[in-house]
């Protein structure tokens, strides 16, 4: 079967040979990874085996030694990532921060001039719709610094689909999330997927909210070593060829009832 019958709906991400060598590390070795447009997709990978740099490269953060990044059936450009929406690994915010939680997402608006000026009324209504979604309303007048892990994860999330973007990229999303949070962020992002049709893309650790919540699954480790449904890639032959021989995934229980399924 032809990749154009099997994607009847293209591709939201076609990458090709992508190779990126970081100092002396050749961290992608020629990345072939295509997702299908309207997908949560995951993508797994021990640490250091080049996720962020991928994800960088599809942000146009990072420059490839060769290799080929197209979106959307178009070759990466700056106007294509208006269509993209990223929620970071984390933000280090110090506590003397200033911003508001307003006025940070105010600055998603900046390509109105002005709007950043306007009373909060007039911003506040800009922006309705997405902070009535992710519930960040009672927010709007907190400091951003003084927020606890999953109040600014949603207020992130508010921040990258304020442009409304086709393709949402989300580097490890739970990282600094306690498990209940955890459990309703990957929720919500479900929910997002769902109501604005957009194609996913889950950076994570935890195979199994990965596992639940993706459609595919492709394993890095400087290549994509195996790829497929959930169920394929867990098999242990496929886990083992992304992780290498001294990594096995292992049960251990968050709280009663909640398996949760990790690599090292
Ligand atoms: P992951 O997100 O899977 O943990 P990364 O893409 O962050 O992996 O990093 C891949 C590898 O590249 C790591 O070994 C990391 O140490 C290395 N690396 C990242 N940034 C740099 C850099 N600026 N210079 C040299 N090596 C780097």
């Amino acid at each position: 079967m032809s990749n154009i019958q099997f994607h009847a709906g293209g591709l939201a991400i076609e990458v090709r040979g992508l190779k990126v060598t970081l100092g002396d590390t050749q961290v992608l070795r020629g990345v072939d990874f295509h997702v299908p447009k309207g997908r949560i997709v995951a993508l797994i990978g021990p640490n250091g085996s080049g996720k962020t740099t991928l994800l960088r490269c599809l942000l146009g953060l990072q420059t490839p030694g060769a290799g080929e990044i197209r979106l959307f059936g178009e070759k990466l450009c700056p106007a294509l990532l208006r269509r993209v929406g990223y929620v970071p690994q984390r933000l280090s915010l110090d506590r003397s921060f200033v911003l508001s939680v307003r006025e940070f997402l105010a600055l998603k608006l900046r390509e109105t001039r002005g709007w950043f000026w306007q009373p909060h009324r007039v911003t506040d209504a800009a922006m309705k719709a997405t902070l009535e979604e992710f519930d960040v309303v009672r927010l709007l007048d907190r400091p951003i610094a003084g927020l606890s892990g999953g109040q600014l994860q949603r207020v992130l999330i508010a921040f990258s689909l304020l442009g409304n973007p086709e393709l949402l990229l989300l580097d490890e999303p739970t990282a600094g999330v306690d498990t209940p949070g955890e459990h309703s962020f990957y929720e919500l992002i479900t929910e997002v997927h769902r109501r604005h049709r957009l194609t996913v893309v889950l950076v994570s650790h935890d195979l199994s909210m990965v596992f639940r919540h993706a459609s595919r699954v492709y394993a890095l480790n400087g290549v994509i070593c195996c790829e497929g449904t959930p169920e394929e890639v867990m098999s242990a032959d496929s886990l083992k060829q992304a992780y290498g021989i001294h990594v096995t995934p292992y049960h251990h229980d968050h709280s009663p009832g909640h398996q949760h399924l990790h690599v090292q």
